[in-house]
């Protein structure tokens, strides 16, 4: 009789611990980083993947969060929290850049950027909010297979293979511009603003510190010696298709697709690709991703 007792209270702790809910609720964003407008309206909950308690079910309505302001530039956290009903609470954070657009494109002079902490790794992410360190300069340049342009070593390397491979195939292939001094885009930059404006540089030209250029890890190429060589006509020579089917297994994506201009911040360039490695070029092609959405979402 005893070990029937004895059983019994041993069967209600276990089932009472079991009914105990001590397990946090899932909560998923769908984004890591995001970009709003100056002065619209935020939508919090669109970020929100899912908000899932084991016990509790769907706990989206116990969401709670704080509110940013949208009325200057900059970039601000959202903090989401939810409890379920034991009183157990998971967090996760949303940055939200805050940015002024002309056009379709983030204005940088306005921009707060990050400061990357890994400019030599040749997955490195810089655009017009990840701003290359002052002083940084890559230590491993040289000259491309045709000119005296230069990218770093790695690139190189692939980048000598990717051409030889177009030239194989009959492919009319000139390297236009590689790697370029952070002083020589600072003038570039300067001068356009003096010539034509701010709003014709934001258009055309990079940011210092915020261009690819200065990493040594991208090239602007094309299928031509004459006119504009640099224009949207590369996207439908030889060339331009065998960007889009071969670059990545040379480690090369076309950094800024005609479909993510709001995601890269740059103007559609069927000229320009960048190493990343035959890894990650492989992925982002695969996925049909740009490097934005690789790292936030
Ligand atoms: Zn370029």
């Amino acid at each position: 009789m005893r070990k029937i007792i004895g059983f019994i209270t041993v069967f209600l702790i276990l089932t009472g611990c079991q009914e105990k809910d001590q397990e946090a609720p899932v909560l998923l964003l769908n984004k890591s980083r995001v970009q709003i407008a100056l002065n619209t309206s935020f939508d919090y909950l669109q970020y929100v993947e899912k908000a899932y308690d084991r016990q509790d079910g769907d706990v989206t309505d116990h969401i709670s969060y704080n509110e940013i302001d949208t009325s200057s530039v900059g970039k601000k956290t959202v903090h989401y929290k939810v409890t379920d009903q034991a009183g157990n609470q998971s967090q996760k954070d949303l940055i939200v850049d805050v940015v002024e657009y002309v056009g379709d494109l983030i204005n940088p002079i306005t921009a707060q950027a990050d400061i990357v902490e890994n400019p030599d790794d040749v997955t490195v992410l810089v655009n017009k909010l990840h701003e290359i360190p002052k002083g940084w300069k890559p230590d491993d340049l040289e000259d491309v297979i045709d000119c005296h342009q230069q990218l770093r070593h790695e690139a190189n390397e692939a980048y000598t293979k990717f051409y030889q491979a177009a030239k194989a195939k009959g492919i009319a292939i000139y390297t236009i511009s590689g790697y370029r001094e952070p002083e020589t885009q600072q003038l570039y930059w300067d001068n356009s603003v003096k010539v034509f404006g701010e709003e014709h540089a934001i258009q055309y030209n990079a940011y210092p510190r915020r261009s690819e250029h200065e990493l040594g890890l991208c090239v602007d190429i094309s299928y031509t010696t004459e006119g504009d060589r640099l224009s949207e006509k590369v996207a439908d020579s030889a060339l331009g298709k065998f960007i889009e089917s071969d670059a990545y297994k040379y480690g090369f994506i076309l950094r800024y697709p005609q479909d993510k201009v709001r995601i890269t911040g740059y103007s559609y360039e069927p000229w320009h690709i960048r190493y990343v490695g035959v890894d990650l070029a492989t992925k982002l092609h695969n996925e049909n991703i740009t490097l934005e959405e690789y790292y936030e979402g």
